[in-house]
């Protein structure tokens, strides 16, 4: 049987009519014979909303109890959506992570897969039920209920895609597909037909949030098409492939913006090997996830090593390189709160010089001050103050010209 996965984000699913639209997409594909799995998340911004009653309780909620609350938002929409779908006469039946035996790792709020039995799902593909999954959940080899972080029910749905073999995995979303850059804040954004899961994955690790980056991850390992598009129009969305000759040609494929980040710099550190194996063993000790890290040798004795980190981790970076100051002999730590980071991705970039002094120039032009600038082989990435944001993403899609289609841009 040939197997397709939607997925319905949480403004897809957010009422009772909403629902019933996303219903009739999934029986239009079950009735061409096809064995349709759903993945649902929370509706509309339930999750917030749990998020905002625990932190009323507790100013750092335990990750566990913070699991087994947020699970309960995805849990809610897939038996609506079951039930939806029976009283329009379908066969459905839904499904918790922890009943599909989705194993992860034990990092509460930001677990990863490391299994699923896709046997239970194919026995009810095959006695003809549609099968409903809730997205962003696990549970990992104790029984305890994980998630795997914020707008993770995107990789439930390509991992399952991957799982079960489906050939295609549809995300519907609250918009028609991936923009050169959030269409929310940089209005003349243009949609994309087409991007490689190497751009993907970097515009989503660097703060698109239209699609989780562990999905992108899933997609490419196991050659998932991916297709991103909306649940309110059936017009095609951006699919997400392996790189096909033509993408060279562009040099800038979208920009983002990744709010809410910190920086913290070690300052005179000894200048003598393990001290930086130290330092990073202690964060990852603390589950902290590193960005960006930047050593420079001051002096034949000193180094200065300086890193950044969401904003939600400061509180257990900071402690981490607390307890590792004295030992690599650290003369001073500094942070830095505040920080966004603008930055521009494309594959063409491999083969084109002249971007960073584009990104740079727009910056300057904006008058604002870069912070510190980090790249990798198809992306460059300035650091800047988190109130410039806007105007520094802005200023940077102007510049590449990401208000227009890739073959009317200046050469
Ligand atoms: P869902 O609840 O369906 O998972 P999300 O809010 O997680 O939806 O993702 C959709 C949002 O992602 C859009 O409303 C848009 O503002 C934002 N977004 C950020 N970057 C992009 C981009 N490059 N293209 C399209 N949307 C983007
Ligand atoms: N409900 C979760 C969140 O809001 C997961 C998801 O939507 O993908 O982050
Ligand atoms: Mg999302």
């Amino acid at each position: 049987m040939e197997i397709i996965v939607q997925k319905f984000g949480g403004t897809s699913v957010a009422d009772a009519g909403k629902i019933r639209r996303a219903a009739d997409r999934v029986i239009k594909m079950a009735d061409r014979g096809l064995g349709v799995v759903v993945v649902a998340s929370a509706r509309g911004h339930q999750t917030d909303q749990l998020v905002a009653d625990a932190l009323e309780l507790h100013p750092n909620p335990p990750t566990r109890e913070m699991d087994q609350l947020l699970s309960t938002g995805e849990q809610q929409s897939v038996s609506l959506f079951a039930i939806a779908l029976d009283a329009m006469g379908h066969k459905a039946i839904s499904f918790t992570g922890s009943q599909i035996r989705m194993i992860t790792d034990s990092v509460h709020t930001k677990a990863r897969i490391i299994s699923i039995d896709a046997e239970r799902i194919r026995r009810q593909l095959e006695q003809g039920k549609i099968v409903i999954v809730a997205g962003f959940q696990g549970i990992d080899e104790n029984e305890n209920i994980t998630t795997l972080g914020r707008g993770g029910s995107d990789t439930t749905a390509v991992a399952l895609a991957a799982a079960l073999s489906a050939k295609l995995c549809e995300i519907y979303t609250d918009v028609d597909g991936i923009y050169t850059t959030d269409p929310r804040i940089y209005k003349k954004a243009v949609k994309l037909k087409q991007i490689s899961y190497d751009e993907m994955l970097e515009l989503a690790s660097l703060g698109a949030g239209v699609m989780h980056s562990r999905a992108i991850e899933f997609g490419k390992k196991y050659d998932v098409i991916i297709h991103v598009r909306s649940s309110s129009d059936d017009i095609d969305g951006t699919i997400i492939t392996h790189e096909v000759p033509q993408m060279e040609g562009v040099v800038v494929t979208g920009a983002t913006i990744q709010r809410d980040m910190a920086k913290i710099g070690l300052i005179g550190v000894d200048n003598v090997p393990g001290n930086a194996a130290k330092v990073f063993a202690h964060l990852a000790k603390a589950k902290v996830v590193v960005h960006d890290i930047i050593q420079t040798e001051v002096s034949p004795e000193k180094a200065n090593l300086s890193f950044m980190i969401g904003g939600s981790d400061l509180l257990a970076a900071k402690e981490a390189v607390e307890e590792i100051k004295g030992e690599i002999n650290c003369q001073n730590i500094f942070v830095r709160e505040d920080i966004a980071e603008v930055s521009v991705v494309g594959v063409g970039m491999r083969s084109h010089y002249g971007v960073a002094e584009k990104m740079f120039g727009a910056l300057a032009e904006a008058k604002v001050n870069i912070d510190s600038i980090t790249t990798s082989e198809i992306r460059i990435s300035c650091a800047v103050n988190e109130d410039q944001a806007d105007k520094a993403l802005e200023a940077v899609c102007d510049a590449f010209e990401l208000d227009k289609p890739a073959n009317l841009r200046k050469p």
